[in-house]
């Protein structure tokens, strides 16, 4: 792989054993559109790591042997890059780049971000905002990036908002992140600016330690993706950003609860097809709907129907993806059975009691936030959360087992 950037324009080059197929680190499969990408709202003299790794959350899924940038990197980078992936990347000969002392939140608006915000009040956030490719036509029009966009400008807080349309670099399974890190190439281009050391990202108890997403009913500590022992997180902290989950301990329905509670609450949004609120009848909408039925304690309020192929995997077998979040809503909602969620109360032997250790903050999440941000996180958890007790956290290390 051959990267070049031209101010904060990237394009690259697949050498001939690299494939325009790949995998995402969650082994999720993907496919290349186009080899060109850029980064608006950024300044173009970062440190040379940051560009590298800017780049490699984009073309990490292509590149199979070696990686050369258009300009010296340090020889951290390079090894983190070689620990991580078996990649030999160069040419080294940058010096590293410090960590700085700012924590920044990855901002989207979304439920576990703005309770990954309200963690650290003072935090400026960083918005990724998906703009059109120059080449690449955009057949997803209903997803409103400008109205995120323009919430995220309502909070408040000091707010970047960096533009790329990285996301038309994949072909399949549709527009989006190469790697799930690819939301943070802006920020990274921007971590001299604003003196990041540090980088927040909403991922909840399920995604960071539950195997959320595609490694349903693990038990995972050495998450890929976002242990800090991971190769991700050594390598983003080989450029001097570590990689911080300020609600990695808490459920979904925490950060529900704690998002909804927020001053913030007026700027949360999770579904991007409506314009003047959550469309209500896409899947997303319906297990966050779950989630916060159960959160209030009423009954599910919703226009999805058990023929909705929407509905259709939560007709099926478990696991389910956030299957903690299903028994959660199972056990709470009043009168689940009379929904389309019935079916899969078949599987499950749920009750309160058997979901309560969802409601506290899993204590190792807290232990690997950087020492410098760890006491604030821990005592807004001890203040709004809690923690697990002893039996709470072997529920959650023996998740899946
Ligand atoms: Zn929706």
């Amino acid at each position: 792989m051959r990267v070049t950037w031209t101010g904060t324009d990237l394009s690259f080059r697949l050498d001939p054993d690299d494939e325009i197929t790949g995998k995402a680190s969650d082994d999720h499969p993907v496919k290349l559109a186009t080899n060109s990408c850029s980064i608006g709202g950024v300044p173009d003299d970062a440190h040379p790591d940051l560009f590298a790794l800017a780049a490699w959350t984009i073309v990490a899924p292509w590149t199979r042997r070696r990686i050369t940038f258009d300009r010296a990197i340090s020889a951290e980078l390079a090894a983190a890059l070689h620990d991580g992936w078996g990649i030999e990347a160069g040419p080294v000969g940058a010096e590293p780049r410090e960590a700085g002392r700012t924590l920044a939140i990855s901002y989207s608006g979304g439920a576990d971000s703005v309770a990954a915000a309200t963690v650290y009040p003072q935090a400026p956030f960083v918005h990724f905002r998906r703009v059109p490719h120059r080449r690449v036509p955009n057949r997803w029009p209903h997803y409103r990036s400008d109205v995120l966009a323009k919430l995220a400008a309502k909070t408040g807080r000091e707010l970047n908002v960096v533009t790329s349309d990285l996301e038309f670099t994949l072909a399949e399974p549709r527009p989006g992140y190469p790697e799930h890190h690819a939301v943070a190439a802006g920020a990274l281009l921007m971590a001299d600016r604003l003196d990041l050391g540090g980088l927040g990202f909403g991922y909840e108890l399920g995604s960071r330690w539950l195997g959320g997403g595609r490694y349903l009913w693990r038990y995972t500590p050495d998450n890929v993706m976002w242990s800090p022992h991971g190769r991700w997180g050594r390598l983003f902290a080989s450029a001097g950003v570590h990689l911080v989950l300020p609600v990695g301990g808490v459920s979904e329905a925490v950060t529900m609860r704690l998002a909804m509670r927020s001053d913030l609450k007026d700027h949360v949004r999770w579904c991007l097809r409506g314009t003047d609120g959550p469309c209500r009848v896409c899947g997303k909408c319906l297990y966050k709907e779950l989630i916060q039925a159960a959160v209030e304690r009423r009954p599910l309020d919703t226009p999805i129907t058990a023929d909705r192929p929407v509905a259709r995997k939560w007709l099926r077998k478990p696991p389910y993806g956030g299957q903690e979040m299903i028994e959660y809503g199972l056990a709470r909602v009043p009168g689940i059975d009379k929904t389309l969620f019935a079916g899969a109360l078949d599987y499950f032997e749920v009750s309160e009691e058997s979901t309560s250790w969802l409601e506290h903050c899993y204590p190792k999440a807290i232990e690997e936030i950087p020492a410098q941000w760890r006491d604030e996180a821990a005592a807004f958890m001890a203040a709004n959360v809690g923690f697990m007790t002893e039996d709470e956290v072997r529920r959650v290390e023996t998740w899946g087992s």
